[in-house]
């Protein structure tokens, strides 16, 4: 005969006055057993070692280890409905059987837990193996994987458009041809950041880093998930002020996390400002207030110096190309965003730029007050009257 499956619950749901006979009342646990085995008697016994699990069960059938992590009840913010299915994911990647599942059980939710952001997350979930048991009963959408990470990234951008300001996370790739992935580590963004590394590693044929963007006094992700992520083989690397400072002092290009950072909040995806080239093992973040400069300021303390090396409004993104013609100065960018070129170069050359420079103005939304200062800056050594604009 066949032993009969066995719940194993953690013990969050002891806490916070949650008790477990509120949530998983035995018609809940009896549902979960029936579409998951197909039969309804279970044995079911108490986990209370560890902390911070999540809200999460195992049910083990048949030498198989099932993994279900319950929603929250409260919808208080469009994060705290996920805020443990991260921990859950992470303990099932850690589970070194390889007869396990993960899925995700939705308790009756007090609120609309359709949204694009949601729908999102369910997405990424979905895409890290996670299955759904009774989105059926809840959701009138199906949820579907991502196939590709820049499906990812174009959905995420959509609802970034939706909600400015709470951007927590991007994915780019660099010109070594490794995809990037800068994540906060702080609060609700950590289980975002966590939960869209584990989704990217199952679809994407790169190698992955992950660069956690310090935030409040969070350097790096909570442990286990820093953990599991390493485990995959991506490499971590925490930013870190102490080492972009000297790199900084020791090096004219900049490379630094900090930057790339803060120019995709600004600017969005990798896309020439000049040729509206989207190929990113060839865009590059051109600083318009050039390091070699910056470095040469004075009465500036260091701290300020990498704050305007590093600084969003101190960028463009610009194909190779774009990119060295600015910085030897062919190319020459007016206070009100306009293109100009030097006016002595070769008419052959002169052609080739005109060529494929179609864009000869940047738009208004990068033209903030700070941007515009750095214009200045770069431009006090340049004679605006040896370039003629871009027609
Ligand atoms: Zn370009």
């Amino acid at each position: 005969m066949t032993p009969e499956p066995h719940f194993t619950i953690k013990n969050r749901f002891q806490k916070r006055s949650e008790l477990y006979e509120d949530i998983l009342n035995r018609d809940i646990l009896r549902d979960v057993c029936q579409r998951l085995t197909g039969h309804d008697n279970y044995t079911v016994n108490f986990d209370n070692t560890g902390y911070n699990i999540g809200r999460l069960a195992t049910l083990e059938y048949n030498g198989i280890i099932n993994y279900i992590s319950f929603s929250e009840f409260e919808i208080k913010s469009r994060n705290s409905f996920f805020q443990s299915f991260p921990s859950a994911l992470v303990k099932y990647n850690q589970e070194a059987n390889s007869r396990k599942g993960i899925y995700f059980y939705f308790l009756k939710p007090d609120g609309n837990i359709e949204t694009y952001y949601f729908m999102f997350m369910y997405r990424l979930m979905k895409t890290a193996g996670t299955e759904f048991l009774n989105a059926n009963d809840y959701l009138h959408n199906i949820i579907n994987p991502f196939n590709t990470v820049s499906d990812i990234i174009v959905q995420r951008d959509s609802n970034r458009g939706r909600n400015k300001g709470n951007a927590s996370s991007y994915v780019t790739i660099d010109e070594n041809d490794i995809l990037q992935i800068f994540g906060k580590t702080y609060g609700a963004n950590k289980y975002e950041t966590t939960l869209l590394c584990l989704a990217i590693y199952k679809i994407t044929p790169y190698a992955i880093e992950l660069y956690e963007i310090q935030e409040g006094d969070l350097k790096q992700l909570p442990k286990d998930a820093r953990n599991v992520i390493l485990s995959l083989g991506i490499k971590v690397i925490t930013s870190d002020l102490t080492l972009e400072t000297k790199e900084f002092e020791n090096n004219d290009s900049l490379r630094s996390p900090t930057y790339i950072y803060n120019l995709l909040e600004k600017l969005g995806e990798k896309k020439c400002s000049f040729c509206d080239c989207e190929i990113p093992q060839i865009i590059q973040g051109a600083h318009i207030w050039p390091v070699a400069s910056i470095k040469k300021a004075n009465n500036v303390n260091i701290e300020t110096k990498l704050k305007n090396a590093t600084d969003g409004d101190n960028g463009l993104w610009l194909c190779n190309n774009h990119h060295k013609l600015f910085d030897i100065n062919m190319l020459y960018l007016s206070q009100d965003g306009r293109l100009k070129y030097k006016a002595d170069i070769e008419e052959l050359h002169e052609g080739y730029i005109k060529s494929f420079t179609i864009k000869n103005r940047l738009s208004n939304d990068i033209l903030t007050s700070r941007f515009i200062e750095y214009i200045d800056k770069r431009n006090q050594k340049l004679d605006n009257d040896q370039y003629v604009y871009i027609e």
